[in-house]
């Protein structure tokens, strides 16, 4: 049997209550199949993949808080710190009710090999919780951020572990977040990214993953001869990844049709109204539904998928698994020609090939999205420095970057013979050195 295959066939015993993590672990091992078969008796022997998916550690603690009746409630609180082979761990806080520790496992590997691809010194971690913020106020929320950090503060630091935002997990939170940390360790440092601007945070760093979505998407595009500009676009979500998508495809002279949250979708004809989706999303923290109040000749669903409507582009950015393969059908038959993930695994291993088999481009989330963290890196750099760099400045770099993210997937595509294969091109190219610098820093 193959060294992946044992290795995977060990995890799915071991791990079969968590089926999203051994998805992630099953899509990134079987494409580096090539790479790992031409070093097989070099990393089975050191242990390689099976010292990649075991997390270096894992935390999970109790989370009590009071609501603004005085009722107590308890959550769960996770951080997985799962590699730090070339540098601090780095990752974001997701809160929703979904949240498990499979969960958290699988985005934490992710992160491994996404920051990996970045270039920038950052390892892998992620964490959260299961607390639902939604209809929660500014209190309630409040005193949950500072519960979870009276717990996450013992593990975390600037040349440690350094959290940043996710699902639920906004500038709001962050704030709260940094504040808690700041009282009970008495260090104002760069351990969170994502800060206010006012408090050490970066520009551009809101708009980071979508802006480098589209970056990517539009290097894809024009290295395989289109071009963004002209082009329909399909998105999923209204989130912050989903909002400055759709802000900077219309700036690159696309138009966006669809926004979707977790009750509904919008198609406008005409192209969404972004500022109508900012107010609902962003300032009332309200439902995608209000949508009509705004653009009265607009469609509002609450059944079915955006991906059912014609587009060129489609990017999924709400959350994992949510474009299947009866969705991929739907966008072939409808002439997609490119599909680029926002959010972290939102396509389905079967919708995923049948894209690839259909000749659609298809970039993965741990290169797409990588804007966010990269972005977040640099906030970091700009923390240790104590200096603050321009709108201009950063988001020329976050562009650089990105541009270079899908130069190395192209290029190691190309190296193992899969041209146009950018999901083996991601996972290989971020392996890679993540391997180099695991192998060198001994057992
Ligand atoms: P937000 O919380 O800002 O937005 C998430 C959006 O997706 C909302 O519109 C939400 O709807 C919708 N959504 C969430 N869960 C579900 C669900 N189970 N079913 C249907 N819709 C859902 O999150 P982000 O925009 O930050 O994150 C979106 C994705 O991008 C995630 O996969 C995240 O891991 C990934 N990502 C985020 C980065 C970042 O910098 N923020 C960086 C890299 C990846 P509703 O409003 O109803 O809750």
């Amino acid at each position: 049997m193959s060294y992946v295959s044992e290795v995977l066939q060990g995890l799915e015993v071991k791990f079969a209550s968590q089926p999203e993590f051994l998805q992630a672990v099953r899509e990134v091992l079987t494409s580096l199949a090539p790479v790992i078969e031409a070093n097989e008796e070099k990393y089975r022997k050191a242990a390689l993949l099976e010292r990649l998916t075991e997390p270096d550690r894992q935390i999970l603690f109790r989370v009590p808080w009071v609501d603004d009746n005085g009722q107590v409630h308890v959550n769960t609180g996770y951080r997985v710190q799962f590699n730090n082979a070339i540098g601090p761990y780095k990752g974001g806080l997701r809160l929703h009710p979904s949240v498990n520790l499979g969960i958290i496992k699988f985005l934490g590997f992710e992160q491994i090999f996404k920051n990996s691809l970045t270039g920038l010194p950052i390892g892998g971690g992620k964490g959260g919780s299961d607390f639902d913020p939604k209809g929660r106020s500014d209190n309630e929320i409040m005193n949950f951020c500072q519960s979870f950090m009276n717990e996450l503060y013992k593990y975390i630091g600037p040349d440690r572990d350094v959290p940043a935002g996710d699902i639920g997990v906004g500038a709001r939170e962050i704030g709260y977040l940094f504040g808690q940390y700041k009282k009970l360790s008495g260090d104002y440092c760069g351990v969170l990214t994502g800060k206010g601007l006012t408090y050490g945070g970066s520009l551009v760093r809101t708009q980071a993953t979508g802006y480098g979505l589209l970056y990517l998407t539009q290097e894809m595009l024009k290295t395989n001869g289109h071009d963004l500009a002209g082009k329909t676009v399909a998105i999923s979500g209204s989130g912050n990844v989903a909002i400055y998508a759709a802000e900077k495809a219309v700036q690159l002279g696309a138009k966006v049709v669809t926004m979707s949250d977790s009750t509904g979708w919008v198609y406008d004809a005409e192209g969404i109204d972004l500022d109508a989706v900012k107010e609902i999303k962003e300032v009332k923290r309200g439902r995608l539904a209000e949508y009509k109040n705004y653009r009265p000749n607009a469609e509002y669903h609450t059944e079915g998928r955006v991906w059912s409507v014609k587009c060129d582009v489609a990017l999924p950015c709400a959350t994992q698994n949510e474009l299947h393969l009866e969705d991929a059908q739907a966008l072939v038959a409808n002439g997609c020609i490119a599909v680029a993930e926002g959010a972290n695994m939102p396509t389905t291993i079967e919708a995923t090939e049948y894209l690839q088999a259909s000749g659609v481009l298809f970039a993965p989330g741990k290169a797409a999205n990588a804007g966010g963290v990269a972005t977040s890196a640099l906030e970091m750099s700009q923390n240790s420095e104590r200096l603050s760099w321009t709108f201009e400045e950063v988001d020329a770099k976050l562009k650089d970057i990105m541009v270079n993210i899908f130069r190395k997937l192209d290029d190691a595509a190309r190296r193992y013979g899969m041209e146009g294969n950018y999901v083996a091109g991601a996972n290989i190219a971020g392996f890679e050195k993540v391997a180099e610098a695991t192998l060198a820093q001994g057992i």
